[in-house]
Parts: C-alpha cells; sequence; structure tokens
C-alpha cells in the first residue's frame, strides 16, 4: 500500500496511497504527480509514465484519505500516560513494553483497542493469558485517539525511506512499525 506519498494541497505529507489509487487520482484531475519513479516505468498503449511516488492533491477530496493517529509505541505511550495500564506504575521510555491483551497467540490484532502499555513484570505475568487469566485488570479501556488531538504525533511510518521521499524525511518514520 506504501508505494505513493500523498501531499496535501499545501505539501505536507498527508498519507500513503497505492500506485493504482495515485494514477486513479491523477487521472481524475485530483492530483497532480510530483515526483515519479525513474526505475519503474507503466505502460499502456497510449502512455508511458514512471509509477508515482509524490502526488500532490489539487484541493482537500476525500475522507478516506484523512490521516489517523500513527499507531507507534509512543502514541500508545501517550494515550496510555506512560504508565502501565494493569498495576498502574508510572514507566520510563527504557521501560515501555506493549501488550497485546488478547494474545497474538490467541488471534489478538495489533489495533489500538488491543494494545496498552504495560510494565515488564504485568508483561511477564500475563505471557499468553488472558487478564481475567492471568489476574489482572485493566486501568481504562484502550481507544483509537482522536485524530484532532494535538499530543500525538503525526508522522507516518514507512518501512523503506525511498529517495524520491528523502525530501519529507522529518516527516516519515521508517524501520519502526509496530508489527502487523
Ligand atoms: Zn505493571
Amino acid at each position: 500500500m506504501s508505494d505513493t506519498l500523498v501531499l496535501d494541497t499545501q505539501g505536507y505529507p498527508v498519507t500513503f496511497v497505492s500506485w493504482q489509487r495515485a494514477v486513479n487520482l491523477q487521472w481524475q484531475d485530483r492530483a497532480v504527480v510530483v515526483c515519479e519513479d525513474a526505475e519503474r516505468i507503466l505502460r499502456s498503449p497510449s502512455f508511458e509514465m514512471g509509477l508515482p511516488r509524490v502526488i500532490k492533491l489539487r484541493n482537500h477530496i476525500s475522507r478516506k484519505l484523512r490521516l489517523k493517529v500513527p499507531m507507534t509505541r509512543r502514541n500508545i505511550a501517550i494515550r496510555d500516560h506512560s504508565s502501565c495500564q494493569y498495576c498502574g506504575v508510572l514507566l520510563e521510555t527504557r521501560e515501555y513494553t506493549i501488550d497485546h491483551i488478547v494474545p497474538r497467540a490467541r488471534g489478538g490484532k495489533s489495533v489500538w483497542t488491543n494494545l496498552v502499555l504495560a510494565c515488564v513484570d504485568c508483561n511477564k505475568r500475563k505471557s499468553d493469558h488472558t487478564p481475567p487469566e492471568a489476574g489482572l485488570r485493566l486501568r481504562q479501556k484502550p481507544v483509537e485517539p482522536n485524530q484532532f488531538d494535538p499530543r500525538f504525533n503525526f508522522r507516518l511510518h514507512i518501512n523503506t525511506l525511498r529517495p524520491e521521499w528523502s525530501d519529507y524525511k522529518a516527516y516519515l518514520y521508517w524501520n519502526v512499525e509496530l508489527e502487523k
């Protein structure tokens, strides 16, 4: 999905889309291509172009492109007030562990509502159990943060920093995405 970086009308990165979506947005005249990939050429009988790597929206369109709060370790810690969601102890950054409430081994997903900040002790005690099985209780129900909440960091995350995106480096994290 992260083929093409999308800039808003002001030129700030807002999201990533597949290259097919990027080409469609251009065809519909809703975006202009800012940067093409010189090494991946798209060909049809009637056109030839480099795969779009950066596009810029012509106007504020489609709520589907709306930015969500990136699910990073840091943003989970901000939501959870840097405290273990089981015992309540305040944690230093280096002490953060992320717990899957429904364990991954039992089909638990890496989503906002299934991830909480936990201390090492509670995380160990919980292991592959659910909270009731481990005798633990969540202090609050984890929710997905509101995108308008200014406390959260909105840098987009990617696995590889492509050369075409280096101008936007300040807005991107790479190699730090949480496992999906
Ligand atoms: Zn704890």
